[in-house]
């Protein structure tokens, strides 16, 4: 590669918002057969809102509400936020729990006013032997509208559910056609369960879903690939996503998203805009085509 047409294609990349690490990866990406797609943040907004809350048992929706709040305030996740932001909005006051232990890909665990509380996954309850058959039918029917459910429990027993919605991207599903033109497989990865990935997938035209990986898995999956001998690029924002981003051949984060990403990643989408992988791949056999 010489070193003129590279700089060029960095250049270029770098005004349409796309910051290429080094020119191994700009000569990487005209040689990718793959793509795998985070969910949340990459190719929806990451920013959910609560849509529903369902209280059992006797808890009045304010009681549950103002229980969650607590659970989830010292929670990063944008889930836990969501719940936070909807409280506030209704003027629930923010308390600290009186303990707290984060479960990744699995949801929280606290204490408030001596009561443990449980938010988070139906595998989370059935670690905790939880029982939540009940609901199952109720939380199917918010998961196929693309919302992801947390389950609440109170004392071991579940005593609520929130629903939450996030919205996709403007351009993922025209990105996710056009990769598709170019010949490239395109795949979505998330912790997120099924039916909820499925709804997602199907809207922005995705047909292949690894869903419910936790987060210690997603760069096993991504080195699955690889050993099929695929050339497998990984686009994400969360912390999560770190190690796939650097087991990929070629590493995409969002601009928008953490730090951690952007250091794991070789390319960054400062727009966080997927179309931004179209345009790097172009960009890359276009200059492999000035070296050549
Ligand atoms: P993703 O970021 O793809 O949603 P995660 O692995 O972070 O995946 O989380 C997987 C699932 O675990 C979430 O969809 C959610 O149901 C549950 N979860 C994780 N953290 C929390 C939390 N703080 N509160 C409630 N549920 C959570
Ligand atoms: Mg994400």
């Amino acid at each position: 590669a010489t070193p003129t047409s590279i700089m060029v294609g960095t250049g270029k990349g770098a005004e349409n918002g796309i910051l290429i690490k080094g020119a191994e990866h700009l000569e990487n990406a005209h040689r990718l057969t793959t793509i795998v797609l985070d969910k949340t943040g990459t190719i929806t907004k990451g920013e959910p809102e609560v849509t529903d809350i369902v209280p059992f048992a006797g808890l009045a929706e304010a009681e549950l509400l103002r229980l969650a709040v607590r659970a989830e305030k010292n929670s990063e996740h944008p889930l836990a936020q969501a719940i936070v932001k909807y409280g506030q909005k209704q003027g629930v006051s923010l308390n600290d729990p009186e303990s707290f232990t984060a479960i990744p890909g699995y949801g929280v665990e606290v204490t408030i006013e001596g009561k443990r509380v449980l938010v988070g996954t139906r595998k989370l309850m059935l670690k905790n032997n939880i029982e939540f058959e009940s609901a199952v039918t109720q939380i199917e029917q918010l998961e196929l509208q693309g919302k992801t459910v947390m389950l609440f429990a109170l004392e071991n027993k579940l005593s609520g559910l929130f629903a939450v919605a996030d919205t996709v991207k403007e351009h993922s599903a025209q990105a996710v056609a056009e990769l598709k033109k170019m010949g490239i497989e395109v795949w979505m990865i998330t912790g997120d369960n099924t039916r909820t990935a499925q709804a997602i997938a199907q809207t922005v035209g995705i047909t292949s879903v690894m869903a419910e990986v936790l987060p210690e898995h997603k760069a096993e999956k991504v080195e699955a690939l690889k050993k099929e001998g695929k050339v497998v690029a990984m686009v994400g924002d969360g912390i999560n996503d770190a190690p796939a981003l650097a087991t990929a051949d070629v590493g995409f984060a969002i601009g928008t998203g953490t730090d951690v990403a952007i250091e794991a990643a070789d390319i960054t989408l400062m727009r966080g805009d997927l179309t931004g992988i179209v345009a790097a791949i172009r960009l890359s056999k276009a200059t492999m085509r000035n070296i050549k």
